[in-house]
């Protein structure tokens, strides 16, 4: 059952010791918590068969999937599977390899999950189920882009993604900006700040992320423009 609740966050920021901003954020949202979802997956499992296939046995990672899913509509006719594998972020999006000999409407995407600790320093297992829903949407936002491309539209967004680092930034704030207007800026949020205060986080990870992502303050930000468009 969907638990909806308004939150209002109190932010304080710091400077030099002396001077205090206070931010609040009031806008109606949703904490997802595992235990109010976790009689859904078959329920899921069904309306998304033979479409999204979220392979792993995580019950928990599972469901965030399918719950992060509902944030984006357009995605529910998209072959998109979720799997676990070792990489060098917590998660990642990309079209099969294979896209590129068929038709945009059979392209088959993946959503890979890091399966190995040791090489980013954090698990997705240590974020709360929250956060992990704001962190599969970003990836869905990244679905969402690639499937707005056609094939030589892809195959160039890729090359450029992989050897220009303005265009990973570009891509990279672009994608929470989205997952922001799809209504999950909060969990995203919430799994940001954990990264950033987290001691576990390997040192270059953490460089990447604050040279090309949000930073909590403009995702904050951002929500505050969006809660502001909606209530206008
Ligand atoms: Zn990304």
């Amino acid at each position: 059952m969907k638990f909806q609740a308004v939150f209002f966050f109190t932010l304080l920021f710091c400077f030099n010791g002396s001077t205090q901003h206070v931010l609040e954020i009031d806008c109606d949202t949703t904490r997802y918590e595992y235990g109010d979802y976790a009689d859904s997956i078959g329920y899921y499992e069904d309306l998304f068969a033979g479409t999204h296939e979220a392979k792993v046995s995580d019950n928990r990672l599972r469901l965030a999937y399918f719950v992060a899913l509902r944030h984006y509509p357009e995605l529910k006719q998209s072959k998109v599977k979720l799997k676990l594998k070792p990489i060098s972020s917590t998660m990642q999006a990309q079209p099969r390899w294979d896209f590129i000999f068929q038709k945009r409407s059979a392209r088959r995407y993946a959503v890979f999950v890091n399966s190995n600790a040791s090489i980013t320093g954090i698990c997705y297992q240590d974020l709360s189920f929250n956060s992990l829903v704001g962190w599969i949407g970003h990836e869905m936002a990244h679905v969402l882009d690639y499937s707005k491309k056609n094939n030589r539209q892809l195959f160039a967004f890729i090359s450029s993604y992989v050897f220009d680092k303005n265009e990973l930034r570009r891509t990279e704030r672009k994608a929470d900006k989205v997952t922001i207007k799809h209504g999950l800026g909060m969990q995203l949020l919430e799994g940001v700040n954990f990264f950033h205060r987290s001691k576990k986080v390997k040192k270059a990870y953490r460089e990447k992320k604050k040279k090309y992502y949000l930073t909590p303050e403009e995702i904050i930000a951002d929500i505050e423009d969006q809660c502001h468009e909606k209530q206008h």
